[in-house]
């Protein structure tokens, strides 16, 4: 994602917390047992605050809530209303959108500039973009044979939705599935990722504050089993939207089979960036760039395995490692600071290990591969491009979730192709090339959910966004995502 706006954002005030509390049924709920976990700012290493750990109580007694909004108040607002209330809530947020943002910063650590400019207001245009869909979802007549006068189809909400988000996208990843859900005339429960809960605490108040009825939408926070396990196996929830990792997804699979649960997964990546001589070196350059580097490389669709034309490999990396230098870490409340803090120490171990894979492996760190400095605390990391890469190493087929690009030299289109799709992910593509003939075969032959022409890491409410093969089933935004969260009724009307 790349910012689209180009002011600077003011450094914001005291950062307003939520309390340590779930939030059920409209208001703030104590977790039953009164235990909490802390959530820290991973560019200081300094506690934020405490936040509610929920239990399997704690979730019975959110699916109490959001089924009871489900048959009553959210099932009684009209479709039109719906509408109107989600847009009443995206104006409520971007008249706070300063505070999110600072909130949302403090908790990933990711630059304030990202989340005041793409973050916060990719949630506002997704709750806009569903807001519109809300009195649009309905369903067919056709001819049917036999004694009947007609047959028609009902689009219907599916019930209690159970919304599981990751780390790296807090409020983005909350905002695409509560938008649609609710705009369907679902209700929600959402179990936001225990390193950045906050956003969606401060969500949930203020869209109850903005005319969204009681228990329409719940957060419970806490521990992946849980909380996130309570809600795949609680026969109380229709359906789990997850996003995450591909092995908490399996789990989730298996888990949810028992109860015939619907089940959307969005899951890793591990993203080919296929450059061709013909392209737009420069133009590559800075797309290659932004697509491993921006979000600190903790993005599912990040293009970690660059694939460049034999021809201009030499020229392309230079340039590339020319314009990595001048990326440094710096702290994330700085409006020019366009690289944050890994979100924890143990995503910097994660990552920093991978590192020391691909030596072992035989690639050459041509820059980066070591932590930074920036004042003494917090998880920074140089970002960091291994060369001599085979396809077949792991730091070319493990999903590293940071900071670390791994480049790999081919020399026909054919081979390309053949490099991108040997991977057990499908999430995004990129392709570089001039040949408008050629770009549209390669993205027809590439097995990615995402195909980006001469560009990389857009994303619009508009357009559905998910993964092939093990990144995923199911579609976030666009109109295929109101699928996934409505079952069909057909109806048959005898004479
Ligand atoms: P994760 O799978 O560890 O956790 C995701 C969420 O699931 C968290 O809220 C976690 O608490 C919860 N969870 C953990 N165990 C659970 C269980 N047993 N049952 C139910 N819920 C459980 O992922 P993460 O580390 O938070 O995020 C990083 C991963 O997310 C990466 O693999 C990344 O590619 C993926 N991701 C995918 C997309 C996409 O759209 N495809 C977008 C963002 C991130």
């Amino acid at each position: 994602m790349e910012p689209r706006q180009s002011q600077e954002p003011q450094k914001p005030q005291e950062p307003n917390l939520p309390p340590a509390k779930l939030f059920i049924g409209g208001e703030w709920s104590a977790p039953q047992g009164g235990k909490t976990f802390t959530t820290e700012n991973p560019a200081t290493e300094e506690t934020l605050c405490e936040v509610a750990s929920g239990s399997p109580a704690d979730v019975d007694r959110a699916v109490e809530a959001a089924q009871a909004a489900f048959t009553g108040d959210w099932r009684k607002t009209s479709a039109r209303d719906r509408g109107r209330i989600l847009w009443n809530i995206a104006d409520a947020l971007e008249a706070r959108i300063d505070e999110f943002a600072l909130v949302e910063t403090l908790d990933n650590g990711k630059p304030i500039f990202e989340s005041r400019y793409v973050d916060v207001p990719a949630g506002i245009a997704a709750l806009r973009y569903y807001a519109g869909w809300a009195d649009k979802i309905h369903g067919d007549t056709f001819p049917v044979e036999g004694p009947f006068l007609f047959a028609y189809t009902l689009r219907e909400p599916m019930g209690v939705v159970g919304a599981i988000t990751p780390w790296n996208f807090p409020i983005i990843q909350a905002l695409w599935k509560i938008a649609a859900a609710l705009a369907c005339g679902n209700t929600v429960i959402h179990k936001p990722a225990s390193y950045t809960p906050l956003t969606a605490l401060k969500f949930a108040e203020l869209a109850v504050e903005a005319g969204l009825p009681a228990g329409a939408l719940n957060v419970v926070t806490g521990g992946g089993s849980a909380v996130g396990g309570s809600m795949v196996s609680h026969p109380g929830i229709a359906k789990i939207s997850f996003t995450g990792s591909t092995e908490v997804g399996q789990g989730i699979m298996r888990q949810a089979a028992d109860t015939v649960k619907r089940v959307t997964l969005e899951l890793g990546g591990k993203s080919p960036n296929i450059v061709f001589a013909d392209g737009d070196v420069d133009a590559a350059v800075k797309g290659a760039y932004n697509g491993i580097f921006y979000g600190k490389g903790e993005v599912c669709a990040a293009g970690s395995r660059l694939f460049v034309e034999r021809k201009i490999h030499d020229e392309m990396l230079e340039k590339l490692i020319a314009r990595t230098e001048r990326l440094r870490p710096g702290d994330p409340l700085h409006p020019k600071t366009r690289m944050g803090a890994l979100v924890s120490s143990s995503q910097r171990d994660t990552v920093m290990s991978y590192v020391e894979i691909g030596k072992k492996e035989g690639a050459e760190v041509v820059t980066g591969g070591t932590l930074a400095d920036v004042g003494g605390k917090g998880y920074f990391m140089n970002p960091t491009i291994l060369s001599g890469v085979d396809n077949a190493m792991r730091v070319a087929q493990e999903e590293i979730f940071g900071p670390v690009l791994v480049v790999i030299p081919f020399d026909e289109p054919e081979e390309a192709v053949a490099l991108a799709n040997a991977s057990i992910y499908g999430l995004a593509a990129g392709v570089w090339t001039r040949d408008i003939g050629k770009a549209h075969r390669i993205a027809a032959q590439l097995q990615a959910g995402t195909v980006w022409i001469n560009q990389y890491n857009w994303y619009d409410s508009g357009a559905p966004f998910g993964g092939f093969k093990q990144s995923g089933f199911g579609r976030e935004l666009g109109r295929q995502a109101l699928e996934y969260y409505t079952e069909t009724k057909t109806v048959f009307v005898g004479k």
